[in-house]
């Protein structure tokens, strides 16, 4: 092991890999630059490389279900202004590209209901449906964030 670790500070602070990374890693959801300094880092580490190997097994008993997809696409996700930008369509086109394929393609179900959300704002600002739609939106929230969080 050598005691001479390689600072990728491009790559930001990536020299606590967290579970999210491990994750998004496996399902090739990063970066060039994250990739590269994932590898680097289980090249380094012996404890990275059991995690890895954890996650592994975790994916394998089936635990990529809901919480995985979560977890992959939620490293993603654009702003919620980046999504409002995106209904006025005042983003460069690779932006407005990006959120389309996350928002069609992925089906990314936090963005699609903060979208939803938005257009509703943007259409009836009525403070009664506003409320009713933030409820529902702050649950399905809720309930992506347990999803998350549970195991
Ligand atoms: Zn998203």
């Amino acid at each position: 092991m050598g005691g001479f670790r390689d600072p990728i500070r491009k790559a930001g602070a990536m020299k606590n890999i967290t579970r999210e990374q491990l994750h998004a890693y496996l399902d090739d959801a990063l970066n060039e630059t994250e990739m590269a300094a994932v590898e680097q880092a289980l090249r380094d580490s012996e404890p990275l490389r059991g995690r890895l190997r954890q996650v592994m097994q975790e994916r394998d008993r089936g635990d990529h279900s809901l919480g995985a997809v979560w977890r992959r696409e939620r490293l993603s996700c654009p702003t919620r202004e980046q999504l409002g930008s995106y209904l006025l369509q005042v983003l460069d086109d690779g932006q407005q590209e990006y959120i389309e394929f996350h928002l069609t393609t992925v089906g990314c179900p936090f963005c699609v209901a903060n979208l939803q959300d938005l257009q509703t704002l943007q259409r009836e600002p009525g403070p009664q449906t506003r409320a009713r739609r933030r409820r529902y939106f702050e649950s399905s929230a809720g309930f992506l964030h347990i999803a998350r969080e549970g195991k």
